[in-house]
């Protein structure tokens, strides 16, 4: 999969000084890099047999989307504060200065359901990690997280211990 690297364009010092984006509107461009991506993703996301996909505000979004409607099951948002209009729960989670908090609604996921979560990036793992909470509150069960890119040079593995992680290309170093 190391392939997709080429539809993925790298932006130095995007949103601040420091970081470097990972830009995936190049890949969602290319109707085969997008299809390649939602190809692997979606052989992970039916060998876990799940019966609900989660993605995250709002790239995942994207990619949640497109599987859920690839696998015919249900598709759950996970959302900024304030956003969803009925009862919610909320996970805080840490950034690099202070915090930020998903919301979903309480009645999205029902007891012992296999829920996928799906984003375009994986860096700390903290936003993955308060999403997969939300889904243990709710009594659902977790089985597995699948994203389009891995930033191996973070320490998300110790954050995220226990899930079954798929990712379709790393970077090891920025
Ligand atoms: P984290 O909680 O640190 O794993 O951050 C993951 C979330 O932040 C994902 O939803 C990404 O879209 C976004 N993100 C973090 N770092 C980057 C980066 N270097 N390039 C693009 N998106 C990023």
């Amino acid at each position: 999969m190391e392939e997709l690297k080429k539809y993925i364009r790298s932006v130095p010092d995007f949103p601040k000084p420091g970081i470097n984006f990972y830009d995936i509107t190049t890949l969602l461009i290319d109707p085969a890099g997008f299809k390649k991506a939602l190809d692997s993703m979606e052989s992970f996301v039916r060998s876990k047999g799940a019966q609900k996909i989660i993605s995250i505000e709002s790239r995942g979004f994207v990619f949640g989307a497109a599987l859920a409607d690839r696998l015919g099951i249900g598709l759950i948002t996970a959302r900024k504060p304030g956003k969803l209009p009925y009862k919610t729960i909320r996970e805080e989670y840490d950034l690099e200065y202070g915090t930020d908090s998903l919301e979903i609604h309480s009645d999205s996921v029902t007891n012992g359901e296999k829920v996928v979560v799906v984003d375009d990036l994986i860096a700390t793992g903290g936003t993955l990690r308060a999403v997969c909470k939300m889904i243990e509150r709710l009594g659902g069960e977790v089985a597995g997280i699948s994203v389009v890119i891995d930033l191996a040079f973070l320490p998300w593995r110790e954050k995220l211990r226990g899930y079954d992680v798929h990712y379709l290309i790393s970077y090891d170093s920025e």
